[in-house]
């Protein structure tokens, strides 16, 4: 079969995993395979004519983008076998069944995610500097403001995960959302597997505050983890998280190694967001906040959480806490004061506003 695999134009950090893992499955069904990020078919050039068309998704708020590329591939090879799936299109199947009228896939395919990516699917993923590896699917905790229920609502330790990593890439990205919640043998060997490879690695959704123990700073202390993530989303995680900093510290871990997500404009106000933010940088920290979005969000503009959050609010938040030069010099208030009279910080709010990419500052 002539299959391609399509990621819609869209913003995005990370090459699609979902159609890396699609392409080596295919391929080792020895099947042709061509991956294309596009929307429109226009100037499209195939060495074949496709039988199969898998689409993919990531935010909910592109998902009008996903659903014009299907339209423009329906259009021009309408006998193709034409597939939807990934993040956005399991957050919202049925929207995705309105505006295209076929069912998209939720959530994992368990025979193609047991599938290595396909590092060679495109110049982006040849070029990429790290491997992408999940070793377990799932989180147990089921936070409201949080996808991974829609899209893995099992969790589960993955055999074989170790085939992910490249040898021949420098660094590791372990994308797990809670690597923690495994069995203590499972983490042990993810652990070795990691410092066996001498690679520099990132845990990148974190280690869960509540099951971060003594024994996990020590192992991590002297490994290549760059940085060392947790999350403050809630009131709730203040007692763990200073327990984790405090067991970094005692295994000698220098605190700015350390870099806290802290979720906003969720159901908190700005005193709330901006004490979370506060604390993790008392505690020698950086924080990174991240500007909450309901998960079923079609919107190209802001979403904000009324009347506590207004638009200025999120861009002020956002810049100030993201930016450690700017809470290293001055406090929140002087920069909410400064930012108010500077001339230039007006005129490039001027600017931003015309930008169509202004979500992009948003969602630093
Ligand atoms: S702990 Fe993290 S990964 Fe788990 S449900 Fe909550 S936000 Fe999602």
């Amino acid at each position: 079969m002539n299959i391609l695999l399509v990621e819609p134009y869209y913003p995005r950090k990370y090459p699609p995993l979902g159609l890396m893992k699609m392409s080596s499955f295919y391929k080792q069904n020895g099947d042709n395979v061509e991956y294309r990020q596009c929307i429109s078919t226009i100037g499209l050039n195939l060495d074949f004519k496709p039988d199969r068309i898998c689409i993919t998704s990531l935010f909910t708020w592109h998902l009008d983008k996903v659903c014009e590329t299907y339209h423009n591939f329906k259009k021009k090879y309408p006998k193709a076998d034409i597939k939807i799936g990934g993040v956005g299109a399991s957050a919202m199947p049925e929207h995705i069944k309105q505006k295209t009228g076929i069912e998209p896939y939720v959530g994992i395919l368990p025979e193609i995610d047991k599938m290595p990516p396909d590092y060679d699917m495109s110049d982006e993923t040849r070029k990429l500097k790290e491997s992408m590896v999940f070793t377990t699917r799932g989180c147990p905790h089921k936070c409201q403001y949080c996808v991974v229920r829609m899209i893995e609502p099992e969790y589960y330790e993955i055999n074989g995960w170790e085939d992910a990593i490249e040898p021949s890439k420098p660094q590791i990205t372990i994308f797990d959302n809670n690597l923690l919640s495994a069995s203590k043998s499972h983490i042990d060997h993810v652990f070795d597997v990691l410092e066996k490879s001498n690679k520099r690695f990132d845990i990148n959704s974190g280690f869960d505050v509540f099951l971060f123990k003594k024994e996990h700073a020590e192992k991590i202390a002297n490994m290549k983890i760059k940085p060392i993530r947790f999350a403050f989303d809630k009131m709730n995680q203040e007692k763990a998280l200073l327990r984790c900093v405090e067991y970094c510290k005692d295994a000698g871990i220098n605190t700015e190694r350390i870099r806290v997500y802290v979720l906003f404009n969720y159901t908190d106000t700005v005193e709330e967001a901006c004490y979370r933010a506060n604390k993790v940088i008392e505690l020698g920290c950086k924080p990174f906040v991240m500007n909450y979005k309901p998960l079923d969000w079609l919107g190209n503009e802001t979403y904000i959480y009324e009347p506590e959050w207004t638009k200025e609010k999120i861009i002020d938040f956002t810049y100030y806490y993201n930016m450690p030069v700017i809470w290293n010099t001055i406090s929140y208030d002087e920069f909410i004061r400064e930012r108010r009279e500077n001339i230039f910080e007006k005129v490039r709010h001027q600017l931003n506003n015309k930008l169509p990419k202004e979500q992009k500052i948003l969602e630093m």
